[in-house]
């Protein structure tokens, strides 16, 4: 991981309030890296990270993706197989069934399987987003799947 992250940002309807304020107290860091986010939500956050910036120049770095239910989770889950993301903040409901489910799940699986910093909850957040390592070079410990590419699969 460079010093500059690739962080994405994700938020259920119900926790993007949250969101939005995590991302009201840690602006000033946020900035500096650039941000991958879930359509709806990329518009909230873009939206709260110029009501701060509104007297500042700054180049705002956000990529929004599909909305969730219609793909965004899983065009990140893709991303993070890609090697393009360094960092989820996703907070997803516990409290409600999504239609999506099944990409929460898969997106959640994809970033424990990349060994993604993930932060479900404003407490893990704001301990990634104080972490020295934010801003710091990071060579995280993958797990070598050479063996399973190269397993002998039983065709019959
Ligand atoms: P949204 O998607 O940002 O488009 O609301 C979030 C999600 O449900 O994954």
């Amino acid at each position: 991981m460079e010093k500059i992250k690739n962080i994405a940002l994700v938020a259920h309807d119900n926790r993007k309030k949250d969101l939005i304020e995590w991302i009201e107290w840690n602006y000033s860091s946020l900035i500096e890296h650039n941000l991958i986010c879930t359509g709806t939500t990329g518009v909230m956050v873009e939206q709260a990270l110029k009501r701060k910036l509104v007297n500042e120049v700054y180049n705002l770095n956000i990529r929004k993706l599909k909305s969730g239910p219609l793909g965004g989770d899983q065009q990140l889950g893709a991303m993070i197989a890609e090697g393009k993301v360094d960092v989820i903040i996703f907070l997803w409901d516990p409290m409600q069934p999504q239609p999506h489910d099944v990409d929460v799940k898969a997106l959640l699986r994809i970033a424990v399987l990349y060994n993604i910093p993930t932060a479900c909850n404003r407490a893990t957040a704001d301990f990634i987003v104080s972490s020295s390592l934010i801003g710091q070079e990071y060579t995280p410990v993958t797990k070598d799947y050479e063996a399973y590419i190269k397993r002998d699969v039983n065709l019959g």
